[in-house]
């Protein structure tokens, strides 16, 4: 196994995949993205995925072709090699790694995306040396990983740190999941747009915002404006970050962590989030936990903790099958 041998770390986002070209060290040396189209089954976004690698890997020199492809996505099972019934996408259950060996024949891995932005930000990312930490991805919803005594703590049924379904309001708005009033339902992309037009339905403040049909409301575009000053779009941030603090001092409670790193797209509003989420976590956490936890952004963002995490797995599985086979030569 040389060092400049490339395997491919993929994210399959709601909103957006980026496919990234990543050397056995976590540098990434290239990438490209384009749009995943929640409404598309799994076979006919295949295609795009399919074509998407081609074309990334059309510029690798010859003799140095793509060692493997390490994949993070939501509901993924990484011993079946499945995805089970995503809540953003319409795939219903598909097994991802035989689809994609359909087509490309190199080892694929693939696992739930939180989980490969974590592997990304243990080993590259502000939770290098940490051994207790929560990840929170913050993107078309809500995701969690936690690290306990630096291994992955995924629970009896591999599903733990669903903290997305939190509820904050057992009365509040309809979630994905058949309850009502998850955290996800408020602190996500999709939990944002919802809070603006809660606010425009509530409030007589005038703007751009109430020119723009819901369907093309985005999160980056309510940030935008809120940068330019919009009442709207800014209550709406700061109403956002109130529940992310609140939600992350029941995680503290639970879990005791050294921090709390938060991760995806939202994170990119920066202090427009993440200053009400502090002050609202410092003023409700217990006592016993003030001024302790550390409350992180990631600097892997845009998808990149989970693009190197998912390429170090799949290193990973051809480090262990190169091991296995010296071992076999050295013991024949
Ligand atoms: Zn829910």
């Amino acid at each position: 196994m040389t060092t400049r041998c490339v395997v491919a770390g993929i994210d399959i986002g709601g909103t957006n995949t980026v496919v990234g070209l990543v050397d056995f060290h976590g540098a990434q040396i290239s990438e490209l993205r384009f749009p995943t189209q929640a409404h598309e089954r799994a076979d006919e976004f295949l295609p795009r995925l399919v074509n998407a690698i081609r074309e990334i890997c059309s510029g690798l020199p010859p003799g140095n072709p793509l060692a493997g492809i390490g994949i993070a996505a939501p509901a993924a099972n990484s011993r079946r090699g499945t995805v089970e019934n995503p809540a953003n996408l319409n795939w219903g259950t598909v097994n991802l790694v035989e689809m994609i060996q359909e087509h490309l024949d190199v080892p694929v891995v693939v696992t739930k995306d939180s989980n490969a932005a974590v592997v990304g930000e243990m080993r590259y990312g502000v939770a290098r040396g940490m051994r207790n930490f929560i990840m929170i991805t913050l993107g078309t919803g809500l995701g969690a990983a936690i690290v306990v005594d630096g291994e992955l703590h995924e629970g009896e049924h591999r599903t733990a740190g669903e903290f997305g379904h939190f509820t904050v309001d057992p009365s509040g708005r309809e979630c994905g999941c058949g309850r009502r009033g998850c955290a996800e339902t408020y602190v996500s992309a999709s939990g944002l747009r919802r809070t603006v037009f809660d606010l425009l339905a509530s409030r007589t403040d005038t703007g751009e915002l109430r020119t723009i049909a819901f369907n093309d409301l985005t999160a980056e575009r309510i940030f935008r404006l809120a940068q330019g000053g919009d009442p709207i779009a800014r209550a709406a941030f700061e109403l956002t970050g109130i529940y992310l603090g609140r939600m992350l001092t029941n995680i503290v409670a639970a879990l005791d962590p050294e921090a709390i790193v938060l991760y995806g797209g939202l994170v990119n509003a920066g202090d427009l989030l993440i200053g009400p989420a502090r002050r609202s976590f410092e003023e409700h956490v217990l006592p016993l936990y003030s001024g302790k936890v550390k409350i992180l952004t990631s600097d892997l963002n845009n998808g990149r903790a989970a693009v190197v995490g998912a390429a170090a797995l799949v290193c990973d599985l051809l480090q262990n099958e190169s091991t296995h086979v010296l071992q076999d030569q050295i013991t024949s």
